[in-house]
């Protein structure tokens, strides 16, 4: 059943109070420089949680100063890679040892469920720190084999002063997967959180602090995107900007990157995702995969899968299965333990989805189940299911980030193949079949940073992560991460003898 949140709320005890709102820029809380905040949300009942600095360009300039004179004569980047490994190694602790206090804060702030940021989100950030860590000290480059008599070797050096801006849906693993290899190769950053999402990033801030990482290498500017955010991509003092949003907003960042110092620039972007099931896949397993898939973080997920493509034969029995499950999925309080699926972020993204759920019934694909906002208040939607929905309609075409899930109905898996691809995006998709043959031409055919056969969001550390097409370019997670953040430079000698 559908449940209020009203129903829960008063007998959940939440762990944490706000004590981080100012920015943080070398090692302070500091007020902005106008003096001017903002309030952030909860979306559980859209009043006011608390009131944040709102950073500005004089912000961002402050925080740059810091971190270029962190990176220019500060010890972080002339650290042995061990040294940086042990403080982030530590920080991780922190983060652990705070993981409910931060899940809350979360929670909160994204309307995300305190179980899975407890026992997921925070932990798998901490994780990540640790996972670069490690790298720290194995960052090589290479002897050259020059053809003549000369000596060459390359070093891989850590790029400078990082920008990083990122979303509102995964405030802390999104963070920490640009963080940690930037820190691991020593580099300092500027970070600009979601403005929805200020309260995590202040958090770890302190614990950076605490952990021992030096002033100005770690800074926190929280504030609006075509402010403190285009001052970062606009920068003349940022060496790179790494950018994690919507395809409209990476493509001001590219531009203001390149109108300013060209720094270097890395976008995960927006995607719109094929699920296709075959017609020899079990029921039950691709219901409870489309749902995982579809609903899972209320929708917000840039790899959701939001297109099914269902082969003929399965199809009806799907669609029913689906509805059945879709009506005892259990929307509620982020905190309440039985809950599936918590309050859209804010009141722009819930108006959103449920005007493309408008668009949906007005271009003519059938509502199966959902489609209507619940609660008394907060921003919650039902788990909505549409069939019959055809690949020129907008909802199978545009992002639209929410509970819910379009059923397409497709007949050989060359056509699901062709229908996949149509898309500008090219972030994820999955497959369900027991036929390898199909599974693997599959994977190969769908131009996609990612392809998960018979499973749907099956991510690791270890596994690198980002878009082909207008999904944006970079590999966030995997020893590849670190190119972002490093520069190869190539050291010539000659040889004793040599014509030089
Ligand atoms: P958004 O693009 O509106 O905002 C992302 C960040 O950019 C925010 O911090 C925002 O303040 C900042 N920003 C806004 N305007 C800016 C500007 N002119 N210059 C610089 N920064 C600016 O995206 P959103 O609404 O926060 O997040 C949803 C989008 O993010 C979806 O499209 C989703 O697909 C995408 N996303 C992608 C991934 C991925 O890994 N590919 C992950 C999560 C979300």
């Amino acid at each position: 059943a559908v449940e209020s949140n009203g129903n829960t709320e008063a007998s959940i005890k939440i762990p944490t109070q706000i004590k981080f709102t100012k920015l943080f820029i070398n090692g302070d809380f500091v007020d902005s420089v106008s003096g001017r905040t903002y309030e952030t949300i909860d979306p559980r009942t859209g009043e006011a949680t608390t009131r944040i600095a709102e950073g500005d360009k004089e912000d961002v300039d402050l925080a740059v100063k810091a971190a270029r004179e962190a990176f220019d004569n500060g010890p972080w980047p002339r650290l042995p890679g061990l040294g940086r490994r042990r403080l982030m190694m530590k920080f991780a602790d922190l983060i652990d040892e705070n993981v409910e206090e931060i899940a809350a804060l979360e929670a909160i702030d994204a309307g995300k469920l305190f179980s899975g940021l407890k026992a997921v989100d925070i932990p798998v950030a901490a994780e990540t720190l640790r996972y670069y860590a490690g790298a720290a000290d194995k960052i090589h480059g290479e002897t050259l084999k020059m053809s003549r008599e000369l000596q060459g070797y390359t070093l891989r050096e850590p790029i400078g002063v990082v920008g990083i801006i990122i979303p509102w849906n995964y405030p802390s693993n999104i963070l920490f997967l640009k963080v940690a290899p930037a820190l691991a190769t020593g580099c300092t950053i500027v970070i600009k959180p979601a403005e929805q999402t200020p309260l995590s990033a202040l958090y770890y801030a302190h614990l950076a602090k605490k952990a021992g990482i030096p002033d100005g290498v770690f800074n926190v500017v929280t504030g609006y995107g075509h402010t403190a955010g285009a001052a970062i991509s606009s920068h003349m003092d940022i060496d790179k900007v790494t950018f994690t949003g919507s395809t409209e907003v990476g493509r001001l960042v590219m531009e203001a990157a390149a109108k300013s110092n060209l720094k270097s620039v890395s976008l995960e972007l927006g995607g719109k995702n094929p699920f296709i099931v075959c017609d020899d896949a079990d029921v039950e397993t691709a219901a409870n995969l489309v749902l995982q898939g579809s609903l899972c973080n209320k929708g917000e997920v840039c790899v959701a899968s939001s297109r099914i493509f269902v082969q003929e034969g399965i199809y009806d029995q799907l669609s029913k299965k689906l509805v059945e499950k879709a009506k005892t999925w259990v929307v509620g309080d982020p905190f309440d333990p039985r809950t599936l699926q918590g309050p859209q972020v804010d009141k722009k993204q819930y108006d959103k989805i449920l005007s493309y759920i408008e668009v949906g019934k007005t271009e003519g694909a059938t509502l199966l189940t959902g489609g209507k906002p619940c609660g008394e208040k907060g921003y919650y939607i039902e788990p909505t299911v549409f069939s019959d929905v055809k690949d020129d309609m907008r909802i199978a075409k545009e992002e639209i980030f929410g509970p819910v899930i379009s059923l397409m109905k497709f007949k050989t898996i060359e056509e699901a193949i062709k229908r996949a691809n149509a898309t500008k995006y090219g972030l994820a998709a999955g497959i369900l079949t027991k036929d390898l043959n199909i599974a693997n031409t599959v994977s190969r055919s769908i131009r996609a940073g990612i392809i998960w056969i018979n499973c749907y969001f099956a991510f690791d550390l270890d596994c690198p992560y980002g878009g082909y097409k207008m999904s944006g370019f970079g590999r966030d997670f995997g020893m590849q991460a670190l190119d972002q953040y490093l520069q190869v430079k190539a050291v010539v000698t000659p040889l004793y003898n040599s014509p030089w």
